[in-house]
């Protein structure tokens, strides 16, 4: 029986162990990973669709991985139940900026450059003046509903998991698996080792304001204001190789003041908490096969801040490189 190790429990891991597992019920399909939900990046995040964050990736597979996974949160949001929300978003810039349609602009709903008259009312509502910006329509998923669903789906599969914290690729735990799937996130630049993996610590705070009713990022001040199912999320901060996961205080008044700057009446919020996360940055997104002694390693990991906005799009793709292994030795055992 073919044995597969998925490395990582984050939005990465879970889907591309789901979709393996699912396709392949005979596989023994063993999640490895020294965190789980609801204590993963992802949980934390602001589980926004805009492709944010992710270095130099190709738009052409920002495009087709974010184009999936849009469609994919698409269908939870009819389904309903998944606390998937579908809002429209503003992107906002203070400085005169030349924007150009994005290739992924195709993959959503109602994308605009914004003209003046859009832009004057937005500076009237947020008490800033805007003089460039976009808007289209997308999804934001309460995160930790999401990973739930996909480890209970995953589980509904007879899946496996291991708490495990890996030290390399020549982990001994790993010695008996055909294929290992690395989607360790910010582990894989120790683990790999990758040193183009590095943190951009992002904090935010989460407050209760039922009223905001859209997504708005702030492009020059680094602010954003993110309404889900369940609260509304501020943030935040992009701390390029800061790893500190702990609450920074001038951060919190950085991100409370000046969003409560640009919409007053979150002075009237009420605080839930603040959480301090370390994307996974890259120069480029890592999803690759690569043969090590014989082995199959599927990487899927450098995110940055973009896993909730790809992630199904690329489990695709490591769905099918795992096909082509399945395939290739069929092939191989039809021969003997
Ligand atoms: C403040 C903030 C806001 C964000 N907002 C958004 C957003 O709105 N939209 C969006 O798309 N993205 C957002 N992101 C980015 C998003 O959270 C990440 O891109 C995503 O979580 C990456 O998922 P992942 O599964 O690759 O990695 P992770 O979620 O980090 O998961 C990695 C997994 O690997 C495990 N692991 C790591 N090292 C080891 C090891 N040595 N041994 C065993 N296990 C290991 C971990 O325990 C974990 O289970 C945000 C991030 C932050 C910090």
């Amino acid at each position: 029986m073919t044995k597969v190790a998925v490395l990582g429990a984050g939005i990465n891991g879970l889907t591309c162990a789901v979709k393996i597992k699912e396709k392949y019920p005979n596989v023994n399909v063993v999640i490895i990973s020294s965190e789980f939900t609801p204590n993963t990046t992802g949980d934390g995040s602001g589980g926004f669709w805009y492709p944010y964050h992710c270095g130099n990736t190709p738009q052409e597979l920002l495009c087709k991985w974010g184009g999936e996974t849009y469609k994919y949160l698409l269908r939870l949001w009819q389904e309903g139940g998944y606390d998937v929300s579908l809002l429209p978003m503003y992107e906002l810039y203070r400085e005169p900026t030349e924007l150009r349609v994005n290739l992924w602009a195709s993959q959503v709903y109602g994308y605009n450059i914004l003209d003046k008259k859009q832009l004057d009312y937005l500076s009237g509502l947020y008490t800033v003046k805007y003089v460039a910006g976009r808007t289209f329509t997308t999804f934001i998923v309460y995160p930790p509903t999401i990973l739930a669903h996909l480890y209970q789906r995953f589980q509904a599969a007879n899946g496996q998991t291991l708490q495990h914290k890996i030290v390399s690729l020549k982990d001994k735990i790993l010695e008996d698996f055909d294929v290992v799937v690395n989607c360790l996130g910010l582990g894989a630049r120790d683990v790999v080792p990758d040193d183009k993996v590095h943190p951009i610590r992002g904090q935010i705070s989460r407050v209760l304001a039922p009223w905001v009713t859209n997504a708005l990022i702030d492009e020059d001040s680094g602010n954003y204001i993110l309404p889900n199912a369940h609260n509304c999320i501020l943030g935040g901060t992009h701390q390029r190789n800061d790893f500190n996961r702990g609450i920074v205080d001038k951060d919190t008044d950085f991100v409370l003041n000046s969003c409560k700057q640009l919409m007053p009446g979150l002075k009237n919020a009420t605080l839930i908490s603040h959480w301090a996360g370390l994307r996974p940055g890259r120069e480029c997104v890592r999803l690759e096969p690569e043969l090590r002694d014989g082995k199959l390693y599927i990487h899927n990991y450098g995110h940055g801040g973009s896993g909730l906005t790809l992630f199904w799009g690329c489990a695709t793709d490591v769905l099918e490189i795992f096909d082509k292994h399945m395939i290739q030795g069929q092939k191989q055992n039809s021969k003997l």
